[in-house]
C-alpha cells in the first residue's frame, strides 16, 4: 500500500477550520489521518516528505481555465494546461465548453474526460454550454450534460443576451442541481469595445467596454436567481458596480455568487498606457515586499498582452474587487486561464485575442494582495481556492478530512521568485506577468497521493 507522509507542516484546512501544526498521513490516495499523532500510524514503507516551514492545505481549485481542446491545440492541450496547474499548485480545474466543437453534447464530455483521464496530470472537471455551440440561440440538452458528468453550465466567451432563454437555462439546471456561471457582457452596450471605456481608452483612441456592460447582465442574473430560485455565479467580475449589486442581492438571499481573476485585482488600464504610465498611476503597492523595487517591469502601450475579456478596469474598480473579496462578496478565486498562440497576439489591439494565462501566477499574485497585504488571513484566503469552489459545484474535494481525496498542495507564503518564460508548462506565452518579483509558491502539488509536482524541479528561486 503506497503512503506518504507530510510532517511537520502548519496544516491549514478551512473547510474544518483547522489550523495547526500537524502532520498528514495519506493512505492508498486517500487522507488518512490529520494531526500529531498522525506519524505513529504511518506504514514502516510510508515515503516521508519534510514540509516543516511550509503551509499544507487541500489541493487548490480553479474553476475557471480554458483548456483548448478539442480544436484548439496549438494554443493549449489538456496534457500541458494540467501541467501548468500542477505547477501553480492546483489538483483540480474545471474547463470551460469554448472548444472547437464547443462542449455541448454529451459525446465531448466523455471524450474530455476519458482524454483528461489518460494525460492529465491533475483532475479534470468539465463544465458544459448553455446553448448549442454557444450561440445563445437554442439551449444544450442540460439533462444529457449533467449525465455525461459536467460539473455547471456556461457559455463562457459568450453570453447568453436573450433573457427568456436565460431564464429557461436557469429552470431545466435547477431542475438538474446544476449550477450556471455566466460571462456576465450586455452585447448591445459592448459592441466592440476592446478596453475599458473611461480616460485611457479616450486617450489612446480605443473603442470602450463600459463597465455597464457587465453590470446590465449582473443585475439580469440576479433578477432571474431570485425568479427561478437557481444560483447563478458571475464569472470573473471587473467592476465596482458588480461588486455593489452582488453584495446587495447576496444580503437579500439570492442563490448568486461571483469570482474575480488575478488581473483585476492587480492591474488595471492604465497598464494599456505602457508600463511607464502604470507604474507611477496605479502600480504602487504591488511589489510591497520588496522596498524601492528599482527593476520595475516594463512594456510598451498597446500591448495585446494586457488586453482581456472582461477588460483591465479603472484603479476604483480594482479597489472595489479587492474589497469585494476581502468583505467575502466574491468567495472565489480563478484565473481564467486563456493561452493564445503569440502570432495571435502580435497585431493591432484592435484585432488580437481577449485573453492571458494564469494558472502559474494567480496563487503568488493573491498571496501578495490579500494575505501580504493584510486583506485576508491564510485561512480565508485559502478558502477561496478549495471550499468554496467545492461547495458551488458539489464536488467532494476541497478538504483534509480523513477519507478526503488526497489532493494537496503544498505552499510557501514567502517564497520569492521570478516568473520566466522557460519555466512555464503552458503551450502558450501570453502573460503579462513574466519578470515579475512575485511572493508565493506552490512547493509540492499532490493528486490522489501521488506527488505530480515538486518546485525543486526547476530552479526559480531567487
Ligand atoms: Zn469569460
Amino acid at each position: 500500500m503506497n503512503a506518504l507522509l507530510l510532517t511537520g507542516g502548519r496544516v491549514v484546512d478551512p473547510a474544518s477550520r483547522l489550523d495547526e501544526s500537524a502532520d498528514v498521513l495519506i493512505v492508498a490516495g486517500k487522507i488518512a489521518a490529520v494531526g500529531r499523532d498522525a506519524a505513529a500510524q504511518a506504514p514502516a514503507d510510508a515515503e516521508r516528505l519534510d514540509v516543516a516551514g511550509l503551509v499544507v492545505c487541500p489541493g487548490l481549485i480553479d474553476l475557471h481555465v480554458h483548456l483548448r481542446e478539442p480544436g484548439q491545440s496549438a494554443k493549449e492541450t489538456i496534457a500541458t494546461g494540467t501541467a501548468a496547474a500542477a505547477r501553480g499548485g492546483f489538483t483540480s480545474i474545471v474547463c470551460m465548453p469554448n472548444t472547437s466543437p464547443a462542449i455541448d453534447n454529451a459525446g465531448t464530455v466523455a471524450l474530455i474526460r476519458e482524454k483528461a483521464q489518460r494525460e492529465g496530470v491533475v483532475n479534470v472537471f468539465v463544465a458544459g454550454a448553455i446553448t448549442k455551440n454557444i450561440a445563445g440561440e437554442e439551449l444544450a440538452p442540460i439533462g444529457s450534460l449533467k449525465q455525461a458528468g459536467v460539473v455547471a453550465i456556461t457559455d463562457d466567451g459568450h453570453c447568453v443576451q436573450n433573457n427568456d432563454l436565460m431564464r429557461r437555462a436557469l429552470e431545466y439546471a435547477g431542475m438538474f442541481g446544476l449550477p450556471v456561471m455566466d460571462h456576465c457582457q450586455d452585447y448591445s452596450l459592448v459592441t466592440d469595445g476592446v478596453m475599458h471605456e473611461g480616460y485611457w481608452s479616450m486617450a489612446l483612441g480605443l473603442r470602450g467596454w463600459p463597465a455597464a456592460g457587465e453590470e446590465m447582465i449582473v443585475a439580469r442574473n440576479i433578477l432571474l436567481a431570485e425568479l427561478t430560485g437557481t444560483r447563478v455565479h458571475c464569472q470573473h467580475l471587473s467592476t465596482a458596480g458588480s461588486a455593489q449589486l452582488l453584495r446587495d442581492a447576496k444580503k437579500r438571499g439570492i442563490p448568486i455568487s461571483g469570482e474575480a481573476c488575478p488581473h483585476h485585482f492587480v492591474l488595471t488600464d492604465a497598464a494599456v498606457a505602457g508600463g511607464e504610465k502604470f507604474w507611477p498611476a496605479d502600480g504602487a503597492g504591488i511589489f510591497g515586499f520588496r522596498p524601492g523595487a528599482s527593476d520595475l517591469p516594463a512594456w510598451p502601450s498597446y500591448d495585446t498582452i494586457f488586453k482581456m475579456n472582461p477588460p483591465l478596469r479603472s484603479a476604483k474598480d480594482r479597489e472595489a474587487i479587492l474589497e469585494a473579496v476581502a468583505d467575502g462578496t466574491i468567495e472565489i478565486l480563478c484565473s481564467d486561464h486563456a493561452p493564445h498562440c503569440d502570432y495571435e497576439k502580435e497585431v493591432e489591439f484592435d484585432y488580437a485575442p481577449f485573453g492571458i494565462t494564469g494558472l502559474e501566477t494567480e496563487l503568488p499574485l493573491a498571496f501578495m494582495q490579500f494575505y501580504h497585504a493584510k486583506r485576508l488571513g491564510l485561512t480565508d484566503l485559502i478558502a477561496k481556492y478549495t471550499v468554496a469552489p467545492a461547495r458551488l459545484l458539489g464536488l467532494a474535494k476541497g478538504t483534509l478530512k480523513p477519507g478526503a481525496d488526497a489532493d494537496v498542495t503544498v505552499l510557501d507564503p514567502d517564497r520569492e521568485w521570478v516568473y520566466e518564460r522557460e519555466h512555464s508548462a503552458s503551450k502558450s506565452v501570453n502573460s503579462p506577468f513574466y519578470g515579475w518579483p512575485l511572493r508565493g509558491k506552490a512547493v509540492f502539488t499532490i493528486v490522489g497521493g501521488r506527488v505530480v509536482w515538486r518546485e525543486q524541479e526547476t530552479a526559480v528561486t531567487v
